[in-house]
């Protein structure tokens, strides 16, 4: 298989002609055909326009046009994404008879931008979970090993773009949803800075803490899709307007100066319950940014403990109010034929709708908005939630950036931890901290003699310039 790992590789085959966009179109919907009956990355394959798509950029080519960077580049979508009339099912019962009727808008910039559009892949229900278990469509596997979870709940949109059916794809993450399976399959995964990337047509799990994020074989080539995506929406109000210094600035990124760099090392972080294997692996990438001339010293996050209880209370006020316009009437399934009255017609379309997951959900999700309990569990959590975003700004009035492990463990077996939420809700452990403070993070491959293992960077709020510059800096070392 000779699908070449990076943008920039492709985009240079294309110009030199060593490469048909249809040529790479071709392999990689042979790669679907061969591994995706076991790996079920993908719930849906656009293979009929993807050919049209790239016989077009054939022709371009054949006439010497330049192709830009983008085109022809073979992507997945995670299936909480709409693409204007395609199904999209966000894996639940809910909303498998949906199908959308607009782009969203980080479909419409890439659309724009030439990215051939693959198919949608397969997520934890509603984007709840850390394993891609919860799918109504069954589960996703790792490429790597497929007795094992991908992670999730962007499992799909990982185990493409490791599995070599997409170059790359676009996921969510709302507590770790990129990061954490981009961990476990061996790629790269960014959450950018909340508010950095528009919402619009991103089916919302909480809104306050969801952002759309690319996962790719580079650093570098998160930093070209991150750039296609970022900026002001005016159809979604929490999409920020970049300064130019927020703005990606991709030649900086490129020249990987991280020389004058000090990156924070959070010690509770580095505690007990670090398996030993993702500790020496953490270990030989502090001792490659340290050959980079990068400092590191220890910092201190206290409120950081109190990171999963915090979101598993703001997470789900927002699911159960996200959700609540899932009533068998709005959108998708409706039992409105066999219900007696509305009321009926509610309680029988949710009930078959929503699977285990979300429902646990939305219930705790009532209770926590419930009167009498919000301001005990809602509003505490908002106080906890301001500490930790103070804790991350102290930080980083130190240091340029954080470095954790991404997952406290490689991934797991199947099955392992579907009868044990509080286990599986342990998973976000290192990641949830950063949408609770709204920064951006990104899981990069670490060393490994075994299964796939990340390391993540955080930096402050629309920071992505120097996220990315380490991130490259780290990957030139280690020649990825
Ligand atoms: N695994 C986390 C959860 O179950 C995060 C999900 C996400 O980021 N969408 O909520």
């Amino acid at each position: 298989m000779s699908t070449p790992l990076s943008i920039t590789d492709l985009h240079t085959e294309f110009n030199n002609g060593s490469k048909k966009p249809s040529e790479l179109i071709e392999e990689i919907l042979s790669n679907i055909e061969q591994s995706n009956p076991e790996i079920n990355a993908y719930t849906e394959v656009f293979a009929d326009e993807a050919r049209v798509q790239a016989q077009e950029l054939d022709h371009k080519q054949k006439a010497g046009q330049e192709l830009r960077l983008l085109e022809g580049v073979p992507m997945s979508i995670k299936d909480a994404i709409l693409i204007d009339g395609k199904k999209t099912t966000a894996s639940s019962l809910m909303l498998e008879p949906y199908t959308a009727v607009y782009d969203a808008t980080v479909i419409k910039k890439l659309r724009e931008a030439g990215v051939i559009f693959v198919g949608k892949t397969n997520l934890d229900e509603f984007a709840m979970g850390s394993s891609t278990e919860n799918s109504a469509f069954g589960p996703t596997k790792n490429p790597v090993d497929p007795a094992r979870v991908p992670g999730g709940s962007s499992g799909g949109s990982a185990a493409s773009v490791a599995g070599s059916m997409a170059l790359a794809s676009l996921g969510s993450d709302t507590g770790g949803s990129i990061r954490q399976p981009a961990a476990l399959t061996g790629v790269v995964g960014l959450k950018p800075t909340y508010g950095r990337v528009s919402r619009f047509g991103l089916i919302a799990m909480a809104s306050s803490l969801d952002q759309i994020g690319p996962f790719t074989n580079t650093s570098l080539d998160a930093a070209y899709l991150l750039q296609a995506i970022e900026g002001h929406d005016e159809l979604y109000a929490t999409s920020a307007t970049l300064t130019p210094e927020q703005l990606l600035d991709i030649p900086k990124i490129k020249e990987a100066k991280v020389s004058q760099m000090t990156i924070g090392l959070p010690k509770e972080y580095f505690i007990d319950g670090i398996d030993p294997e993702i500790r020496t692996s953490i270990d030989q990438v502090i001792a490659t940014y340290t050959s980079l001339g990068v400092t590191f010293k220890e910092i201190t996050l206290p409120y950081s403990q109190y990171a999963i209880p915090t979101y598993y209370i703001l997470m789900p006020a927002e699911v159960s109010s996200n959700l609540a316009r899932f009533d068998g009437i709005r959108y998708g399934l409706s039992k409105a034929e066999e219900a007696e009255n509305l009321l009926d017609v509610y309680k029988k379309s949710r009930m078959e709708g929503f699977g285990d997951e979300s429902t646990r959900r939305i219930l705790l999700g009532t209770y926590v908005l419930s009167s009498g309990y919000y301001d005990a569990y809602y509003s505490k959590a908002k106080q906890i939630q301001a500490l930790i975003r103070r804790d991350f700004e102290q930080a980083f009035s130190e240091v340029d950036a954080i470095l954790t492990p991404t997952t406290p463990h490689t991934a797991f077996k199947l099955g392992e931890k579907t009868n044990d939420p509080i286990s599986m809700y342990l998973e976000d452990i290192f990641t949830v901290a950063t949408n609770i403070a709204g920064i951006p993070g990104i899981s990069i491959p670490a060393p490994t003699k075994g299964l796939p293992i990340g390391f993540q960077l955080m930096t402050k709020h629309f920071d992505e310039n120097s996220l990315l510059t380490l991130g490259n800096a780290y990957e030139q070392t280690v020649k990825i």
